[in-house]
């Protein structure tokens, strides 16, 4: 298990939309060494999700920890619902160290995602859940959270 190097904005890698994560892929010892090194270095930096892009690679994969520190891989995860009513909440990101801010999102989601098997599995997720994965996902298409900030809490320029 390695922990690897999270990249962090203006890096322009964090910016590439990443492509769907190939069929023939799952079920390989290189995938799952690879969602093992995603996990650690979530751990390592204490998030509560990560997502490929941030580690330079561009495939859609994202670790969402689900509570209980029991962290999960989702493949391919795709929003298919989401609530009307939205929240605010606080965030921050690895990728955009000492920044923290506002952001307004769905306060309840539906993903379908594939698991590292490539089975297909559905999700509802609420409140933070809710938020982390939306959050992630937009990591695949290049989307940071400083992009939707609606006022900034935290920022070294404040
Ligand atoms: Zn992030």
């Amino acid at each position: 298990m390695t922990s690897k190097t999270v990249l962090t904005s203006p890096n322009a890698e964090l910016r590439v939309i990443s492509s769907e994560f190939p069929k023939e892929e799952f079920g390989t010892k290189e995938t799952a060494a690879f969602t093992r090194d995603l996990i650690e270095t979530m751990r390592v930096e204490n998030g509560i999700g990560i997502a490929a892009p941030q580690v330079g690679v561009h495939k859609r994969v994202i670790i969402v920890d689900v509570g209980n520190n029991k962290p999960q891989a989702f493949f391919n995860p795709k929003i298919t619902s989401k609530s009307f009513t939205k929240i605010e909440s606080e965030e921050g990101c690895l990728s955009v160290p000492g920044v923290f801010g506002i952001v307004k999102r769905h306060r309840s989601v539906t993903v379908t995602a594939q698991n590292i098997k490539g089975l297909n599995e559905t999700f509802r997720a609420e409140g933070l859940m809710a938020i982390v994965f939306q959050h992630e996902i937009d990591h695949l298409d290049g989307i940071l959270f400083i992009d939707k900030v609606t006022r900034y809490t935290s920022h070294p320029k404040l």
